[in-house]
């Protein structure tokens, strides 16, 4: 008996994405070009933005953010330890000091006291993390920030299609962050995107994207005349090229179908699993849109009578792959020797850390996929 393995974080690519990608190699623009442009268009039209700069991963979208931010040596940058390690890299790549702030157990998302409580002198901006797709309180956020003059810089990583009272995410603080990596809610393969707030910062964003040249290099691309550029100040080269940029113009368009196929499944597993001895993720309030990029559950030993990791293992011998989202960033041993960080001083982040598996959600599985998670979970707890 050989059954299909059921991969975590699927991407769904159609003939249409393939179709623009030839399309683009027989072009001969294979770099930064039009296609670019146009996605960059359609994201910020998607996201009702001002200004949208696209780059070669949310990573750097993070890393350019936080620059334009004003961020630097000596500063401070307080985020989530329930987070990617890139949230963290970008801080410490700008050359400032990530300070974690433990996160709402039930939400997941940095919790705005523990915000308050990690403020000092140097702390110049916060970097929330729509956790999962569920909007962090932003209301309270945008409070702190407005009282301690913070920036804010939100990582939507997976919150492509969040709102938090009918504002999108990313448009909420001073720039947004977004990934399209192959697992994400849309992909271009590698890829990332910013939203900025100002027009300042957006010009500032796309210099620092391409080595710091000057706005009108960007043009170069576009113009098969020769133009001269001139290096304003030392930038970065984190521009996207159109063969990425040709697949997320047709995944764009495809995003509420996967976002409607995602709550279904996410539907199904919240029925499936209301009696067993898991926690399951938390209702969203009314004022917000769940981007629903993760189906997270915590299996308390105890209360489950299995540990987490021979969970993910049972799950992994019945050919179905799982996800961590996240070990708690103070367990990592490069931050503990920078920053001293113990794991005990955030013991929310510390427990999710411990007891989280995500399971496969992708707009990818077919409704047998579906199933097959659904025993697998069923079977595993009854054993
Ligand atoms: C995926 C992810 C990133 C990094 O995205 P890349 O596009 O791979 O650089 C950053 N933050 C969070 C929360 C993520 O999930």
């Amino acid at each position: 008996m050989s059954e299909k393995r059921i991969i975590f974080g699927a991407p769904s690519i159609g003939d249409e994405e393939i179709a623009e990608v030839v399309d683009s190699l027989r072009s001969g623009w294979i770099g930064t070009g039009p296609k670019v442009a146009r996605f960059e268009q359609q994201f910020a039209a998607y996201k009702r933005a001002p200004h949208a700069i696209a780059v070669n991963s949310c990573t750097a979208a993070l890393h350019l953010s936080l620059i334009a931010a004003g961020v630097g040596e000596g500063d401070e940058v307080i985020t989530t330890p329930l987070t990617f390690c890139a949230t963290v890299n970008a801080i410490i790549h700008a050359g400032a000091r990530p300070v974690l702030a433990d996160v709402d157990p039930r939400t997941m998302n940095i919790d705005p006291a523990q915000i308050v409580s990690k403020i000092s002198p140097r702390t110049k901006a916060v970097l929330p993390v729509h956790f999962g797709g569920l909007p962090c309180d932003m209301d309270a956020i945008g409070e702190i920030a407005a009282k301690h003059d913070l920036k804010i810089i939100e990582d939507c990583a997976h919150a492509i299609e969040s709102e938090h009272r009918g504002v999108p995410t990313g448009c909420i603080g001073d720039f947004g962050c977004f990934s399209f990596y192959p697992n994400k809610n849309i992909t271009t393969g590698e890829g990332g995107i910013i939203l900025a707030r100002n027009p300042e910062d957006a010009d500032r964003v796309r210099r620092l994207a391409l080595h710091g040249m000057s706005k009108d290099a960007w043009k170069r691309f576009r113009d098969p005349k020769f133009r001269h550029y001139s290096v304003a100040e030392v930038g970065y080269k984190y521009n996207m090229t159109d063969l990425d940029a040709a697949i997320g113009l047709h995944q764009l368009p495809r995003i509420d179908g996967f976002w409607r196929r995602r709550e279904e499944i996410w539907n199904a597993y919240n029925r499936a699993f209301a009696d067993l001895p898991l926690v399951l993720p938390t209702r969203e309030p009314q004022h917000v849109k769940h981007a629903r990029h993760l189906y997270t559950v915590l299996v308390n030993s105890k209360r489950a009578r299995i540990e987490r990791e021979a969970f993910i293992e049972a799950l992994d011998a019945k050919s179905i792959g799982t996800g961590i989202h996240y070990l708690c960033l103070a367990e990592q041993p490069a931050y503990q020797e920078l920053f001293g960080w113990r794991p005990a001083d955030y013991p929310h982040a510390r427990r999710i850390g411990e007891q989280t598996v995500s399971l496969p959600a992708s707009p990818a599985l077919s409704d047998s996929d579906v199933s097959a998670v659904i025993a697998a979970v069923r079977e595993t707890l009854a054993a």
